[in-house]
């Protein structure tokens, strides 16, 4: 019979942490707020608590956001230092409860699409590693596949240009419902004109899908010809949507335009 137990070690610097997740035996796993851990128990011996190791925080830089790999949700959720668009997105990840557990870190290594991770893709967001100490982008590392026991990379935290304004648009069953499709889009707006675009489609159970070659033809686009590029873009846009509870993947695919148009409008509204 196989032993159960699994030790929980709380190390105080970042040092020790990486030297325990790099012992070969016993297997050892970062521990964020245990909410993913709990459902899914690790083929792990030890799970190292990050809380010592002063990764929780949200600041604002040199031009850059930063939040720590132990920021919980909630936090994201309720800090006036981030877009807006980004903390309402956190609110329709999932429920209050686990929100105050949850941490970014956390939800960066499970890699679940939904909102946070579409809106930090579309603010161009960089993930921060160790024991490296780089920074990846963030499209890179969700296309990176997670491998039996190769050796752990800890995330410390994750940073984004903060010029570029975020908008988000869904639909959903009820208004708190998790989204059947979600729309983000970040963009720089200067004399009426979007710049630097980048547009993200999800939705529960969905891919996470950037949508590149939309975003080259919306370049440039202002209040005048959004709707004529729009038109142009929609063809453009490209995700394997998958029929489920929430609605057909024929559904999915004929609404997704009308969001990406709604976030860029959003974008274009606010930036007049
Ligand atoms: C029923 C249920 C439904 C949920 N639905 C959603 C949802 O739809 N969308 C959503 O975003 N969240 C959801 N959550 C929360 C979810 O578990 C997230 O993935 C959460 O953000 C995980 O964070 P955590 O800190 O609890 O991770 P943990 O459970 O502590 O860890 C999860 C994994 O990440 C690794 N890890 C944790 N921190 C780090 C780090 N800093 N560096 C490297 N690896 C790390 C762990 O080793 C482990 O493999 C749900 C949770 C539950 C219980």
């Amino acid at each position: 019979m196989t032993d159960p137990t699994i030790e929980v070690v709380k190390p105080s610097t970042m040092r020790e942490a990486l030297r325990i997740l790099a012992r070969p035996s016993p297997r050892a796993l970062p521990l964020g707020g245990g909410t993913h851990l709990a459902l899914h128990p690790a083929a792990a011996k030890v799970l190292v608590d990050l809380s010592g190791l002063a990764l929780a925080g949200i600041r604002v830089k040199g031009g850059r956001c930063e939040a720590g790999a132990m920021t919980t949700l909630a936090q994201i959720a309720s800090s006036s230092r981030l877009p807006a668009a980004l903390r309402t997105a956190v609110r329709r990840e999932t429920n209050r409860n686990l929100r105050q557990q949850a941490t970014l870190g956390g939800a960066l290594a499970v890699r679940e699409p939904g909102p946070l991770l579409a809106c930090l893709l579309a603010l161009g967001a960089e993930v921060a590693l160790e024991p490296e100490k780089v920074g990846e982008g963030l499209d890179r590392w969700l296309r990176r596949k997670v491998t039996g026991r190769r050796s752990v990379q800890l995330i410390t935290g994750v940073s984004w240009d903060s010029k570029p304004s975020l908008a988000c648009a869904d639909v959903a069953r009820s208004p708190m419902d998790r989204p059947i499709v979600f729309a983000a889009a970040a963009a720089m707006v200067e004399g009426g004109r979007l710049s630097s675009v980048r547009v993200v489609l999800t939705g529960a159970g969905q891919p996470l899908v950037p949508q590149m070659k939309a975003a080259r033809i919306l370049e440039g686009a202002s209040a005048v010809d959004i709707g004529d590029r729009m038109m142009a873009a929609a063809g453009m846009l490209a995700v394997d949507w998958v029929d489920d509870i929430r609605g057909t993947a024929e559904y999915r695919a004929a609404v997704a335009p009308v969001l990406v148009r709604r976030a860029l409008a959003q974008l274009l509204s606010a930036g007049a």
